[in-house]
């Protein structure tokens, strides 16, 4: 993990989030800036009692739970976050502001899954298809959960470029 900014107050990369059924896209985001971030999408669908579900594992494992649900967030208390906006970078930045993360892009985690990567060997990078046919000074990262393949400047690269974009308009802004 990078060292984190000193001119900043310092921040705890160990936050961990619990992101509910509406907020997919953020909860891919806050995995790629490096947080522990669960979704509720693991549960199964339809649990009329899937509230409750979701309050106890926040509560249990220290999560901020992170709804699109005014009323849920109000019954979270303090581990809950009401999120109003409904575009991405604004729930990212709305997060910013409140001082729950910071924007630093850390390639520690499965996007999709929130398994923390380990390093590829040899084997998995040659038996994956989509690795870059160009050979480069790639770092090599494999999720052992999905089996997937993740390398600096992948499919990712856009996301990364919309997160640096918003940290340095949060930077500038007065
Ligand atoms: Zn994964």
């Amino acid at each position: 993990m990078q060292a984190e900014d000193t001119n900043r107050a310092p921040m705890n990369p160990e936050r961990k989030f619990l992101g509910d059924r509406m907020l997919g896209t953020l909860t891919r985001y806050l995995r790629f800036l490096g947080y522990d971030c669960e979704s509720a999408d693991t549960l199964p669908s339809g649990n009329p009692g899937e509230d409750t579900m979701l309050l106890a594992w926040a509560e249990k494992e220290g999560r901020i739970l992170l709804t699109r649900d005014r009323e849920l967030a109000g019954r979270a208390r303090e581990h809950g976050m009401y999120i109003r906006e409904k575009d991405i970078l604004d729930q990212v930045k709305m997060l910013r502001e409140h001082g729950l993360i910071d924007l630093k892009v850390r390639l520690i985690r499965c996007s999709l899954c929130n398994t923390l990567l380990r390093g590829a060997t040899d084997e998995e990078i040659r038996g994956t298809d989509y690795a870059p046919s160009v050979p480069g000074d790639f770092i090599y990262l494999w999720c052992p959960t999905c089996r997937r393949l993740y390398w600096n400047g992948t499919h990712s690269e856009s996301i990364i470029r919309r997160i640096d974009d918003l940290s340095q308009r949060s930077e500038n802004a007065p």
